[in-house]
């Protein structure tokens, strides 16, 4: 693990879940950590390169064969388990998320998931029913996080284990899609799923904080402070925001 100013953030296999600008939640954590003063390092991780040892790991959105192939790789050598267990934060979104439950269902079948996180992808939604568009959430109140904004495009659903922690209740657009009351997204530690594209954490700059807090074990003191370039980011993300709440009909605090 990096030492307290040093943060490694592992981008996993963005040639095969890299849809939809996912990869841009490690330009985001670059971003704010180095407008923080803290020494960021992304890494890239490809088909047959080692897991290295960070202190984020990130997962994209991707189709069902490359999630399929990506289900394999990672669960050799249950290296990303071990990486779970001695602290590193994961942040995991839309196949990344149904990667790293117990299972995940596509067109094709049923295939393990590393079960990372307490939930499992269930039959999907036929073609003509994916869930595709804006997404808004009220995070749980455990998160202690503001509402969340960001798009999502997914046939799977997922259901929660119980007493598993959603990422948050869902106001507008889908979310995991199982059952009456609509959630998105799981956490389980450190380890974040959710639908949420966009790239979620250029949206939500709460969460992408949280992710560094956890990496630099800040979560009692809290974050540096930024510079110049952190109050840019917040205002370009807060603009972002209101205009996808407005979209949504939905307002930015309950
Ligand atoms: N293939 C998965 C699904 O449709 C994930 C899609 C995605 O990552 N956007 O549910």
């Amino acid at each position: 693990m990096s030492g307290p100013s040093a943060v490694r953030v592992a981008v996993l296999y963005p040639e095969l879940l890299g849809t939809y600008g996912d990869g841009g939640n490690a330009a985001v954590l670059r971003a704010r950590g180095q407008a923080r003063g803290l020494d960021v390092e992304v890494v890239e991780v490809s088909g047959g390169d080692a897991l290295p040892r960070c202190d984020v790991y990130l997962l994209g959105g991707g189709e069902d064969g490359p999630q399929r192939h990506v289900a394999r790789v990672l669960a050799e050598g249950e290296r990303m388990a071990r990486a779970v267990d001695a602290g590193s934060a994961v942040l995991a979104v839309c196949a990344g998320m149904q990667i790293l439950g117990s299972a995940f269902r596509d067109v094709d079948g049923s295939v393990p998931g590393l079960s990372l996180l307490p939930c499992r992808t269930v039959e999907p939604l036929p073609a003509q029913r994916r869930a595709v568009g804006e997404v808004v959430v009220e995070a749980d109140p455990r998160l202690g996080l503001p509402r969340l904004v960001g798009f999502e495009n997914h046939g799977g659903r997922t259901a929660l284990d119980d007493g598993a922690v959603p990422l948050g209740r869902v106001l507008s657009g889908t979310g995991n899609g199982v059952g009456d009351a609509a959630v998105d997204g799981v956490v389980a530690g450190r380890v974040v799923g959710t639908y949420l594209h966009g790239p979620v954490l250029a949206l939500n700059p709460a969460l992408a904080d949280r992710l560094l807090e956890w990496a630099t074990g800040a979560d009692a003191d809290g974050l540096p402070a930024g510079d110049e370039r952190l109050v840019a980011l917040d205002e370009a993300a807060a603009h972002a925001r209101a205009l996808r709440l407005e979209m949504a009909g939905v307002a930015a605090r309950g």
